[in-house]
């Protein structure tokens, strides 16, 4: 079976997602964006008793973003690891793909709330790019 582990930036929370997730999504609503500060979030969505904390649940704290929707973070460094909203999404966990360890394997197979997407996000291929931080005179 396949198991990820993932942690926020500290350390302090660490935890395991069992089995493959049921669908890695990006998310493009307003209410993901003002809750990270990036343009969009993507996360795994996987069955709640597949996600674990393995250490450090003391470090982890929660904030109602809505009446449904609860935000866990690691309360020392800030790192969103998963939303909950047991209401419309009974018994899932929605992990953020860049707390998870081999993230870069995983793809978005679903893109939603992209009425609200910045116009910028689906065009960057039109933005000047550089393989790491810009030289000063660029
Ligand atoms: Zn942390
Ligand atoms: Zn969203």
């Amino acid at each position: 079976m396949i198991e990820s582990s993932g942690s926020c930036k500290c350390g302090q929370v660490q935890f395991k997602v069992d089995g493959a997730p049921l669908q890695v999504v990006a998310c493009h609503c307003t209410l993901c964006r003002s809750m990270t500060g990036a343009p969009l979030s993507s996360y795994l969505v996987v069955r709640e008793e597949a996600f674990s904390v393995t250490y450090g649940k003391n470090g982890l704290a929660s904030y109602a973003v809505t009446e449904r929707t609860r935000r866990h973070f690691c309360v020392t460094c800030g790192t969103p690891i998963f939303n909950a909203n047991p209401h419309t999404y009974k018994g899932l966990a929605m992990v953020y793909l860049g707390t998870v360890q081999g993230h870069e394997r995983l793809v978005p197979g679903l893109s939603i709330y992209c009425e609200s997407m910045l116009p910028w996000v689906s065009n960057s291929e039109s933005i000047r790019r550089f393989p790491q931080g810009p030289t000063r005179s660029a």
